[in-house]
C-alpha cells in the first residue's frame, strides 16, 4: 500500500481507493443526490450487493451528466473504467466474441459510478459458467393505471405456481413500477432449458388468467393486465439487481423484501437512496436472512 498517495490525498474516500472525479456533480438533481453521495452510497451498499452482483457479467445505465440528462446502457467495455472492472469475452450469436464487464468487490462498483453509472443490471448467469443460469427473474411488468396491490397478488399468485413445481422464489421491488420474482437455481440447465421453462410458465399463468395476465410483450395485450416478463431470462439479457439505485427522479433502490414485508409495501419505489440506513440494517436482517438463496434444479416436465 502506497502511504504516500494516501497522505497526498485531500479528501480520502473511506472504503475505496477510486477517486471520484466532481464529487460535488448533481447526478439526482431533483434529490439533491451529488455524485460522491452515491459513490457513498454504493461504498456502504457494497459488502450486500457483492453476494448478487460480482462476478456476473453486467450492464450499466450511465448518465455522466446526470439523470436528467442524456444516459445511455452499456453491455461492452469501452476501456476506461481502470483495473477494478474486470472483462470476460463471451460469444455473441453471431460467433464473435465480445468483452463484457463484470466486477468483483466495491471497488469495482465505484470505478463505475466514477464512470458515471447509476444503474447495474446482471445477467442470469456468473461469468465462471456462462452458459448455466444461476438464477430466473419473472419482471412483473403493469400496465399503466394498475394498482400496485395488483401486481403484490400477481407476485404472490407467480411464487404460489412456482412452489407447486417445487420451486422457492424470492420478491424484489424494481425501484421503478412492478416486482421482479427471483428463482435461484443452481447452474445446471443450460439457457434453452431455462428460457423455454420461463416461457412456458409465462404463458400456461397468461392462458389461465387471461384476463389479468399477459405472456406477450405488445402494449396492446397488456391493456389493463400485468405482463409476465419472462423475456429476462434468454441468454444475453439482464435484469435489475439487489441494491441498484434507479436513474429516476427521486432515486429509488431495487430492494429486496420477504413476501411478508412486499404485502405492507405502497410501491415498488419504497426505498430511495436516503434510505441507505434502513437499507443496510435490513440486509441484515432476520426478515432478509437466506433472501434469494435456494439450492434448487429445474423441475423435469
Ligand atoms: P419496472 O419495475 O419499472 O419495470 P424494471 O427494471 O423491471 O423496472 P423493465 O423496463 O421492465 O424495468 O426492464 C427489465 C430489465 O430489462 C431491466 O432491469 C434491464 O436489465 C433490462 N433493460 C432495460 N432497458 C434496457 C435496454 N435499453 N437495453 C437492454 N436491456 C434493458
Ligand atoms: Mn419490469
Ligand atoms: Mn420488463
Amino acid at each position: 500500500r502506497d502511504v504516500t498517495a494516501e497522505k497526498a490525498m485531500p479528501t480520502p474516500q473511506p472504503r475505496s481507493d477510486v477517486t471520484i472525479s466532481h464529487p460535488d456533480r448533481l447526478i439526482f438533481p431533483e434529490a439533491k443526490i451529488s455524485k460522491g453521495q452515491l459513490a457513498d452510497y454504493y461504498a456502504a451498499m457494497g459488502g450486500a450487493m457483492l453476494p448478487w452482483i460480482a462476478g456476473r457479467p453486467i450492464s450499466l445505465v450511465r448518465c455522466p451528466q446526470g439523470r436528467a440528462k442524456k444516459c445511455f446502457f452499456q453491455k461492452h467495455d469501452s476501456g476506461s473504467f481502470g483495473d477494478h472492472v474486470k472483462h470476460v469475452p463471451i460469444r455473441e450469436k453471431d460467433g464473435s466474441k465480445e468483452d463484457y464487464l463484470y466486477v468483483e468487490d466495491t471497488d469495482g462498483l465505484i470505478a463505475c459510478v466514477q464512470m458515471g453509472a447509476i444503474e447495474f443490471h446482471g445477467w442470469g448467469s456468473l461469468v465462471r459458467d456462462v452458459e448455466r443460469p444461476d438464477r430466473m427473474v419473472f419482471d412483473l411488468d403493469p400496465d399503466e393505471g394498475l394498482d400496485f396491490g395488483d401486481v403484490k397478488k400477481a407476485a404472490r399468485d407467480i411464487r404460489r405456481a412456482l412452489d407447486d413445481l417445487g420451486l422457492t422464489s424470492f420478491a424484489m421491488l424494481s425501484g421503478g413500477k412492478g416486482v421482479h420474482v427471483v428463482v435461484p437455481l443452481t447452474p445446471e440447465a443450460e439457457w434453452p432449458q431455462v428460457k423455454d421453462f420461463a416461457d412456458r410458465f409465462a404463458r400456461a399463468l397468461a392462458a389461465s388468467e387471461p384476463d389479468r395476465f399477459t405472456a406477450t410483450m405488445s402494449k396492446a395485450k397488456r391493456k389493463g393486465r400485468i405482463f409476465i416478463d419472462w423475456l429476462r431470462n434468454q441468454r444475453g439479457a439482464t435484469a435489475v439487481l439487489p441494491y441498484v439505485v434507479r436513474a429516476r427522479e427521486l432515486a429509488p433502490v431495487a430492494a429486496p423484501v420477504s413476501w411478508d414485508e412486499l404485502a405492507d409495501m405502497d410501491g415498488a419505489a419504497h426505498f430511495t437512496v436516503k434510505d441507505v440506513a434502513a437499507l443496510l440494517d435490513r440486509a441484515s436482517s432476520r426478515a432478509l436472512r437466506g433472501w434469494g438463496v435456494a439450492r434448487q434444479l429445474l423441475p423435469a416436465v
